[in-house]
């Protein structure tokens, strides 16, 4: 049997930083999505789950209501140091 140690926050943070980047004016080029996504995973708190490959991934439940808050105040920090120092070419 083999088990996967998944950060669910990795798929929040993705999710954040597609649905609020543009808004927030940042390039949203794969390259600065990733710089975002780095610096964003690097600061919240990781909350890892154990997920067996033999098994469906664990579907979050949509009721029960996501706080991303903290998420998306460093989103928007990170946005604006990468918008003033972007690294792609
Ligand atoms: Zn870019």
């Amino acid at each position: 049997m083999k088990y996967q140690l998944v950060n669910v926050m990795e798929e929040r943070v993705m999710r954040a930083i597609n649905d609020t980047l543009p808004q927030l004016g940042c390039c949203t080029c794969d390259r600065c999505k990733a710089d975002v996504a780095a610096y964003t995973l690097s600061r919240v708190t990781p909350n890892y789950i154990l997920v067996n490959e033999n098994e469906a991934p664990p579907v979050s439940d949509p009721s029960e209501k996501e706080d991303d808050s903290e998420i998306l105040q460093i989103i928007v920090q990170a946005a604006d140091i990468i918008s003033a120092n972007p690294n792609h070419n």
